[in-house]
């Protein structure tokens, strides 16, 4: 059976999907930021050390121009000085140092060397004003140290040295040591200095940057610029902004890394969205199978009608409802009448539609919040809620009787089907589920027993017929059993000419134990519904055969169910008691009714062809009670028909039935046939019969039935008479 895709849940496996899907998202939007600070961080600390590095680079070439001025001197002994003013050329040249002067006392220069050349006297006009203020300073230093502790300018005196940053009135800008050179004819402060600038120049620059492998480091005279180095004088004066290209070799690496980077971001994003497209379509088909599942663990595979879980929940539920709503719950056992002989001649497909249709008429018939159910073979159930009245109960029940009455097709054939319905109605939350469905099973059995194709309303009285009708079953079953208190009575059948005993019927007689006797009526079809019958019937024949031979009993009749006739073992056993028993096969006539023709006609008639090859007659009971006409006899041969008590009593009344009991007679003797004339009450009817040509004549106007010792007694004053008998027993 096909679900419909609205049973399937979308919600579920999107729910799944979008779940994943912004997981994902957020897993790689956390990736990046991470990513991205790493790679910022990493490029912090790069430029950090680069930073460092230049700053380092720097003070470097500072205080490497007061380190040469002391090599300057070191390496001359005499301190590189001769006495004149003798400059060591290595300090222009070698070191690199721009200008070099020393300058003697009250700023006289003697010595001045610029860009590796000897200068004569002379002093840059832009260095005059910076060093002028520099010098005053060290000198009034260096007068106060001579002052305080002359022994400490012996030496080189290295610690003494003035290593300033400056800016030139010039633009330019660059370093400044000043050392003094220490003579020990010195007058304090007198000391000649040695004078070495160095300038700040983009060459330097360029240098340093190259030397420490940072790119683009130049000046700028913009003090926004990033990253930025600056260089103070003493005063905090800006004097220089140094700006580079950082390396920032993350930031490089990942746009090295890109092209790949992005090519396997696109790749994993479609293997997700696959993955997920997967996943979307895995969990709806797992979530349709789910349903699917769901729906046939909770409907019947035919009719698509729920099932009896399903029905046992609604019945549940029904129950809390009705307790809120204060109504009645309503249910329903409906079955289908002689399905199972629908299906043995139409077959098993005819069937599933005649149930198909059946639940659909029911589904249709009942409003929404009603529940069709099919529990099982041609059973169904319907759980109504929210009744308010019997009357509507009634109606209800009546509205499904109605529904199947309008025909079937099933090809080119229309066939119409009845229902038999029990019902229930209950204040559900007073009882339990199982009680309900057994009080509408109980109410179902009830219409069948009716007849069928109709509807009962369970009551009290309905429980009370079953359990007497339990009991007695009981109650036979034990009888047979013990073999007491049932009899057999018998009652004569004369021949119609003579007036003489032909034979006798074997009438069943039970004495119950509480009821007292009771006649067939009251047992039979309880036998025949429990199965009982074939261990009676076998009963009553055995005691008829018996009887028969003790009593000298030209023929006994047996009466024999339809039910028993379903045993394919009948013939068998029939044949068997009589060989048991010892009585001739003639001497023992089958009474079998129209019921028993109908119910299967070619083993029925199989089973009547061996019993009458056997030499056992058949009579047909009750002919005329039934559907069976007169032409139908032709297939089934019988040796007697026993035309019911209803006509014989009727033929003084209605001419008409004289008419049929004539052409009864006519056909019956023209296929070979007797007739026996039942339920003859009164000399009228007899005389009536027997002009009509009736065989045997059997009724009250001849003798009621008999005990055994009864039929003995008249058989013997028979026997003893010549002439027709003067007894008739009332
Ligand atoms: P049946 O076979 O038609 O038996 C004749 C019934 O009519 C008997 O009722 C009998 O007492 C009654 N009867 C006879 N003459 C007259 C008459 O003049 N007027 C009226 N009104 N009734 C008359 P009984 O004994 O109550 O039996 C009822 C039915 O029970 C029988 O009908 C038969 O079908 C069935 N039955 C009786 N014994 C057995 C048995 O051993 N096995 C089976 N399967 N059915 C039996
Ligand atoms: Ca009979
Ligand atoms: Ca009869």
């Amino acid at each position: 059976m096909a679900v419909s895709s609205s049973f399937v849940d979308r919600g579920a496996s999107a729910q799944i999907v979008w779940t994943s899907a912004i997981l994902a998202l957020c897993m790689a939007a956390v990736a990046m930021v991470a990513g991205w600070w790493a790679v910022q961080s990493i490029d912090g600390r790069w430029l950090n050390e680069e930073r460092t590095a230049i700053e380092t680079g720097i003070f470097q070439i500072r205080t490497q121009l007061a380190t040469d001025q002391n090599t300057a001197i070191i390496v001359d002994g005499d301190i590189g000085f001769d006495g004149n003013g003798y400059i060591d050329r290595r300090l222009t040249t070698v070191a690199g140092h721009n200008r070099a002067y020393i300058i003697g006392p009250r700023g006289r220069i003697l010595r001045a060397s610029v860009d590796g050349h000897f200068a004569g006297r002379t002093l840059l006009m832009s260095d005059a004003f910076v060093l002028k203020p520099i010098i005053d300073e060290l000198r009034l230093k260096l007068a106060r140290m001579q002052f305080d502790d002359p022994s400490l300018m012996r030496g080189n005196a290295t610690g003494l040295t003035a290593l300033e940053t400056v800016g030139f009135s010039n633009g330019d800008q660059g370093f400044i040591s000043i050392r003094p050179i220490d003579r020990p004819s010195s007058e304090p402060g007198s000391s000649l200095l040695l004078v070495s600038i160095k300038l700040i120049d983009q060459a330097v620059i360029k240098k340093l940057g190259t030397d420490l492998k940072v790119a683009n480091l130049h000046r700028t005279t913009d003090p926004t610029s990033s990253p930025l180095i600056v260089l103070r004088d003493s005063s905090g004066k800006t004097v220089a902004n140094l700006t580079w290209t950082p390396s920032r070799p993350a930031q490089a690496l990942l746009r090295e890394t890109a092209p790949a980077l992005i090519t396997l971001a696109a790749f994993c994003a479609g293997m997700f969205i696959a993955i997920l497209l997967w996943l979307y379509k895995t969990t709806l088909v797992l979530e349709a199978s789910r349903a699917q599942a769901t729906y046939l663990s909770l409907h019947d595979t035919l009719t698509g009608t729920a099932n009896r879980a399903l029905f046992e929940r609604r019945l549940r539920e029904a129950k809390e409802y009705q307790f809120l709503a204060e109504t009645k719950v309503l249910l329903i056992s409906v079955d289908v009448d002689h399905f199972k002989s629908i299906n043995d001649t139409l077959g098993h497909a005819a069937g599933d539609i005649i149930l198909k249709e059946v639940s659909r008429r029911l589904t249709l018939e009942m409003p929404e919040d009603a529940t069709v159910a099919r529990l099982g073979g041609d059973e169904f159930a319907v759980i109504h809620p929210g009744i308010i009245s019997e009357g509507q109960a009634r109606w209800i029940c009546q509205r499904l009787v109605q529904c199947t009455k309008s025909p079937i097709v099933l090809g080119n054939e229309r066939i119409t089907i009845t229902l038999s319905i029990g019902a229930a109605l209950e204040k559900a939350e007073e009882m339990s589920g199982e009680e309900m469905l057994r009080r509408a099973d109980v109410a179902l059995y009830v219409t069948k027993q009716d007849g069928r194709d109709g509807f009962s309303l369970y009551n009290e009285e309905m429980d009370r017929t079953r359990r007497e009708r339990r009991a007695l079953e009981v109650e036979l079953r034990n009888a047979l059993i013990t073999n007491e208190g049932l009899h057999l009575a018998y009652q004569p059948v004369y021949d119609a000419k003579s007036k003489t005993i032909a034979g006798a019927e074997a009438l069943v007689r039970w004495d119950n134990p509480r009821h007292g006797r009771l006649t067939p009526d009251a047992f039979i079809a309880l036998a025949e519904e429990t199965g009982i019958i074939d261990q009676l019937g076998e009963w009553v024949l055995r005691h008829a055969c018996r009887f028969a031979l003790e009593a000298g009993l030209p023929q006994v009749a047996v009466n024999f169910s339809p039910i028993q006739f379903r045993n394919p073992k009948l013939p068998a056993t029939i044949l068997a008691v009589l060989a048991e028993e010892g009585l001739p096969p003639e001497r023992l006539e089958v009474e079998i009714t129209e019921g028993t023709l109908l119910q299967n006609s070619e083993e029925v008639q199989a089973a009547l062809g061996e019993l009458r090859s056997a030499g056992i007659s058949v009579a047909l009971d009750d002919f005329g009670t039934g559907y069976a006409s007169i032409s139908y006899l032709r297939s089934y041969a019988v040796d007697k028909l026993k035309i019911d008590k209803s006509y014989v009593q009727r033929i003084d009344a209605e001419p008409a039935i004289g008419h049929i009991v004539r052409l009864i007679v006519g056909t019956a003797s023209a296929l070979g046939m007797k007739v026996t004339a039942e339920g003859v009450e009164d000399t009228l009817q007899s005389d009536a019969m027997t002009e009509m040509g009736c065989t045997y004549l059997q009724g009250y106007l001849y003798s009621r039935p008999l005990t055994p010792e009864a039929m003995t007694d008249l058989l013997t004053t028979e026997a003893g008479q010549s002439q027709r008998p003067t007894h008739l027993i009332a």
